[in-house]
């Protein structure tokens, strides 16, 4: 947002929108969890705690990861506590990137310097930033240790590092190896397999910006005239964003049918899985979207192997089969599978994803890698005087910037409480959201929780109006709001 005149536009859309849908701006601020406009007209970080809400509660608290939901968490800390003594662990100086804004830096809407930001313009006044990264954790002592060498103690940890994009899981890509978000070294031996050949990843942000040109040089090609492959398989471990391969299928299919050359290119979507979204109502909705926009989708399609020079996916497509064992004389579930390999002009890869190794191997960890919490409260199932968050923590659904943005504000009251040696009451309750961008102009937002009568999830809609339905209202949310929400209202502590 360059002016606060082209934002009083934006804002004045959104108004004149929301009329037409029958809700007032104020109302849907509320809705989406903001208190104030103010938020979105570029107040800056951090402000003080208001004293008389001020806890009075001592200890050091260390926070390892300075991303967003680490730097959300240091301030609303700084803002809670009347005497705070916090520090930060990070290595990267631009640790706070608007990731989902990557969608749009890859479809051309946004450029890179629109998600790029310094942490050091984040860390909240008074908060410590040690500028390195963890990579042993004693919580027997209260001891982390860094690779520059310096051992840290702590009352109090809070660990918000993240996830690591395993590319190397996916044969072929193993010279690309782990790659952290924002690293830039990894981000350079990425590129020298991802970003040509059609081969791309959104997934980190140069990642973002080449993918933008392969997208381009693939309507270039079906424009000529020539019949193009595009092919976006899903992986099949956890991974951030769920929406974000629906996101990129979509956009790519605007730019096509923009050019006017839609009808040369196939497009074609990959899942492990069976359907396309864990909530019923969203995997419906999508579905029709799909056919609508005449988009393959291939179910149980596991993504193991490319081939960059040759332009060869590889998938493992499986299915269970009904096989008689002779020896009991019962027909027993047997898991089959094949391999399907696929041609494409343009592939886009979204990485196996898992938690940082130096975490996964550390007595904080899990068999599976990410830190086990009790996932309402936050807080380690072993050690009590740790916590965790975002996309590290072993959360279901957890992996989006909008659960981070609540689970910040219950970790903060939890941890609080217990350095208060109080009872903890604040309870996450699974909400996340994904606002899945359909086209260039309109967004389902996709809301939704963990299912408090059962396993699953249900939808959440912060908003009185059909959320399977694609909106040009959470468009102009989802491209204007929020991100001064996050950057604005979240890293400072404040929403
Ligand atoms: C392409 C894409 C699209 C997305 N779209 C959306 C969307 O539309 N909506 C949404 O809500 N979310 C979206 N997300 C997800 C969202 O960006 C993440 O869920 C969010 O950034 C998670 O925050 P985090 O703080 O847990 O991790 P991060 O923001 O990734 O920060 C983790 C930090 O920890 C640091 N770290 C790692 N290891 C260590 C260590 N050992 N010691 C010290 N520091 C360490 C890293 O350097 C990093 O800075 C998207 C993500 C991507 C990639």
């Amino acid at each position: 947002m360059s002016s606060k005149k082209g934002l009083n536009e934006i804002i004045e859309a959104i108004d004149a929108q929301m009329k037409k849908e029958g809700i007032s701006r104020r109302d849907a601020l509320k809705m989406a969890g903001v208190g104030s406009a103010a938020l979105m007209m570029g107040s800056s970080t951090a402000s003080a705690a208001t004293v008389a809400q001020a806890s009075e509660a001592k200890g050091k608290i260390v926070i390892v990861g300075g991303g967003l939901s680490g730097i959300a968490t240091s301030a609303k800390l700084r803002n809670s506590l009347s005497n705070p003594d916090i520090t930060v662990i990070e290595p990267n100086p631009e640790s706070v990137s608007y990731q989902p804004g990557n969608t749009l830096v890859a479809s051309g809407i946004w450029k890179k310097s629109d998600v790029m930001y310094q942490t050091k313009d984040f860390i909240p006044k008074g908060v410590n930033w040690i500028q390195d990264k963890v990579v042993e954790f004693d919580p027997e002592n209260n001891q982390v240790k860094t690779a520059g060498g310096q051992t840290v103690s702590y009352d109090y940890l809070v660990v918000a590092a993240g996830l690591v994009l395993d590319f190397g899981g996916i044969k072929g890509l193993e010279e690309v190896g782990d790659v952290y978000s924002l690293d830039k070294n990894d981000a350079a031996r990425a590129q020298k397999i991802l970003g040509q050949n059609g081969l791309c990843s959104i997934y980190f942000v140069d990642g973002a910006v080449d993918t933008w040109t392969q997208m381009q040089k693939l309507v270039a090609d079906a424009k000529s005239g020539k019949k193009v492959k595009a092919i976006f398989p899903e992986p099949h471990t956890p991974f951030k964003c769920g929406g974000a391969q629906k996101k990129i299928t979509n956009l790519t299919n605007a730019r096509l049918v923009e050019a006017g050359a839609r009808a040369n290119a196939d497009l074609s979507f990959y899942t492990n899985g069976g359907k396309l979204f864990g909530v019923g109502i969203y995997h419906d909705a999508i579905s029709n979207q799909m056919k609508a926009r005449n988009v393959a989708v291939n179910y149980n399609h596991k993504f193991v192997a490319v081939d960059p020079a040759n332009r060869v996916a590889t998938f493992e497509k499986h299915w269970m089969e009904k096989v008689l064992d002779p020896e009991l004389g019962i027909e027993e579930d047997v898991r089959k599978f094949e391999l399907v390999n696929v041609e494409y002009d343009f592939c886009h890869v979204i990485p196996p994803q898992k938690a940082p190794k130096e975490i996964a191997q550390s007595p904080i960890g899990s068999d599976k890698g990410w830190v086990p919490v009790t996932k309402e409260t936050l807080q380690h199932v072993k050690y009590p005087n740790v916590f965790a968050l975002g996309d590290v923590a072993a959360v279901p659904l957890g992996k989006t910037g909008g659960s981070a943005r609540k689970q910040y504000n219950v970790l903060c009251q939890n941890l609080i409480a217990t350095m208060e040696g109080k009872p903890m009451t604040a309870k996450y309750d699974g909400y996340t959201v994904c606002p899945l961008i359909t086209n260039i102009g309109t967004v389902m937002m996709a809301e939704f929780k963990w299912n408090p009568e059962g396993p699953g999830a249900v939808p959440a809609p912060s908003f009185p109006l059909d959320p399977a339905q694609e909106r040009w209202l959470m468009w102009l949310l989802k491209a204007y709001m929020l991100k001064p929400m996050t950057v604005y209202g979240m890293l400072s502590g404040r929403a």
